[in-house]
């Protein structure tokens, strides 16, 4: 009997495994492992939403111009530039499904995210790896790796799960030693964390040219990450091919009415972005002088060496008996780092009490 068959590509990856959220017997679970907003969704997103739902039997608006045009506020870009996706996952599979394929290669960094590797693989792609320099993004290593074949180059920007960032003066060097039919896509995920005055999440490189894109989401500091939405600042000819291979109905009514509320908000960037390098700087600070080494985070969580795996590990299990659920990182080959996620102040402190007692047990 013949079966059904999916494609040999599709066998090659495994299953993403995401943060998880449940510990058995835990009633109070700190979920620190995904990286999600400290403060849960903007209320007036909620309220949008909700408002929204009164028409949901009506298809939304495909071409998503209410949201566009208030992300084009916002960030002082041509709406019509802008795609908006099923989350950034969404736009960054579609990217690679569009430019790379059967007898290309991907160029990402050895740590890099994950997603570019699952999507490029079910693609067809070769995906190459350029190792990194303390954790960061080598621009030569990634320059070496460049052949005929190469369509495509990720980089998240700052990296999940390091946590690093490389300035845009790197990025452009990067950009401008790059064969010029190579797209070049910068994932801006944690942008709105970033404090570092030599750092552009991208819009400075998309204008410079046609052969660079940058992607942007709402799940991480505007807290809408379980709503799925994401965007794609682009040149034109890149809008095109986006809008061409895009599902037609890609974003929900409710999602796009309640990213259009969460941007008018004023002051829930500057106060989620204020309340991440605060705490980020403090947690940083108790865990560096309880003896954990601290990768420089420009993002809204730490990657912490525990220098084994066993201590790693024995670190990830002590937090779970404490309720607190923390990233094992092993799976971008940091088999002895534990990445957390900045959360609330009192949160932050739990975390920190937790592994100043590990570190002292
Ligand atoms: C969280 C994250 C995303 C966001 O994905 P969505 O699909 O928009 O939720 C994209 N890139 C990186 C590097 C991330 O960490």
């Amino acid at each position: 009997m013949t079966l059904p068959k999916a494609r040999a590509e599709i066998f090659t990856v495994a299953p993403y495994v995401g943060g998880e959220s449940k510990l058995p017997g835990v009633n109070r679970v700190i979920k620190l492992s995904s990286n999600e907003g400290a403060f849960g969704p903007p209320p007036v997103a909620i309220a949008a939403m909700q408002e929204a739902a009164a028409a949901m039997h009506r298809y939304p608006d495909g071409g998503m111009h209410a949201l566009r045009a208030a992300l084009g506020k916002k960030f002082g870009l041509d709406p019509a530039q802008i795609v908006c996706g099923n989350g950034s996952d969404d736009l960054l599979t579609l990217l690679i499904q569009s430019y790379g394929g059967h007898g290309t290669e991907l160029i990402m960094s050895e740590h890099g995210f994950s997603i570019y590797e699952i999507a490029g693989k079910i693609a067809g792609c070769v995906v190459r790896k350029a190792r990194e320099r303390d954790l960061t993004t080598d621009v030569d290593a990634m320059l070496a790796l460049v052949s005929p074949a190469t369509r495509m180059v990720f980089i998240a920007n700052p990296n999940n799960p390091t946590g690093t960032l490389i300035p845009e003066s790197e990025m452009r060097r990067l950009r401008d030693n790059l064969p010029p039919d190579v797209l070049l896509v910068i994932d801006a995920a944690y942008a709105e964390y970033v404090t570092r005055p030599d750092y552009d999440p991208g819009i400075a490189l998309v204008n410079a040219g046609d052969n660079c894109v940058m992607t942007r989401t709402f799940s991480k500091i505007f807290g809408l990450g379980g709503a799925r939405l994401g965007w794609a600042y682009a040149p034109p000819a890149i809008v095109d091919v986006l809008n061409r291979v895009r599902g037609p109905f890609n974003v929900s009514a409710m999602v796009a009415a309640a990213a259009i509320a969460a941007l008018a908000d004023e002051h829930w960037l500057i106060d989620g972005a204020a309340h991440n390098t605060a705490e980020r700087a403090r947690l940083a600070a108790r865990l560096t002088a309880a003896g954990i080494k601290v990768i420089p985070s420009e993002a809204n969580f730490l990657l912490l060496d525990f220098v084994t795996p066993e201590r790693a590990m024995a670190a990830d299990a002590h937090l779970r008996r404490h309720g607190i659920i923390v990233r094992y990182v092993k799976s971008y080959n940091l088999p002895a780092c534990l990445r957390v996620t900045i959360g609330t102040t009192e949160e932050c402190d739990l975390l920190a009490e937790a592994l100043i007692e590990f570190q002292n047990g």
